[in-house]
């Protein structure tokens, strides 16, 4: 058997500690119900928070994750830029990085897709219909053609993001909006999958069917086995004759 993914799930954690709203949902924060369920799939998880040292993103942590997911929303420009830079030397070397929700802003997202990564947005707690449009694909694995989420903060295109290299989700709102909500790309070795669902105030990570795109994520996201790309300049494998 192989060794278990390993998956760092990593939090903002504010508003949980400030709000109570958001505290009596997510009472050991958000992250805690993403780690449960990626443990229950035989993960091996630990979590990382804004405020402890390095953003609990030490080297040695970085070196021993496979998977990062992110959640961040108020604090983006409190992440230190020297910690955003290892993630994205570690997602080029071939980490995974699922970024959830408001992480459209965050400044790995943003410095790994090179454009605003802007959208539309509205909160007053509409339906969203989330549709898998990419059957077949590992992160729809058992999943039905579609799910919804009976109360959702709306996130409307047009999304600032380059074209993703596959596109799993798109959803429906209330409203009239829609979105393009699981997102594929590549860059380096690393995989990336941004996944719309989360806002805070609802208890969206609760959700048996959120939780399993996160769980197919992780598993996609992780690094493979194979050759690492080799770079420069270098001499012919075989002679070649001069003209
Ligand atoms: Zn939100």
């Amino acid at each position: 058997m192989s060794s278990p993914v390993r998956v760092t799930v990593w939090n903002e954690y504010r508003h949980e500690k400030k709000v109570e709203k958001i505290a009596k949902i997510y009472p050991e924060g958000m992250h805690a119900p993403i780690a449960k369920a990626l443990r229950e799939a035989g993960m091996a998880v630990r979590t990382a928070t804004l405020d402890e040292p390095e953003h609990g993103l030490t080297d040695e942590l970085l070196s021993q994750t496979d998977v990062l997911t992110w959640w961040g929303h108020a604090a983006h420009g409190e992440v230190k830029d020297a910690i955003v830079e290892k993630v994205q030397a570690r997602v080029l070397d071939g980490m995974g990085l699922i970024c959830l929700h408001s992480a459209h802003y965050s400044k790995i997202f943003r410095k790994l897709m090179g454009t605003s990564c802007s959208l539309k947005w509205r909160d007053v707690g509409e339906k969203e219909r989330l549709w898998i449009v990419a059957h077949g694909h590992p992160i729809a694995d058992g999943l039905p053609e579609y799910f919804e989420i009976p109360h959702a903060e709306m996130y409307g295109e047009c999304f600032d993001i380059p074209p993703p290299d596959e596109l799993v989700l798109i959803s429906w709102f209330q409203g009239g909006e829609v979105f393009r909500s699981g997102c594929c790309f590549h860059r380096g070795r690393g995989r990336i999958f941004y996944f719309r669902p989360g806002h805070e105030t609802y208890p969206i990570y609760h959700q048996a069917e959120v939780l399993k795109v996160i769980t197919n994520a992780a598993r996609w996201a992780a690094p493979e086995a194979g050759p690492k790309p080799v770079f420069g300049n270098r001499k012919p494998l075989e002679a070649i004759p001069s003209t």
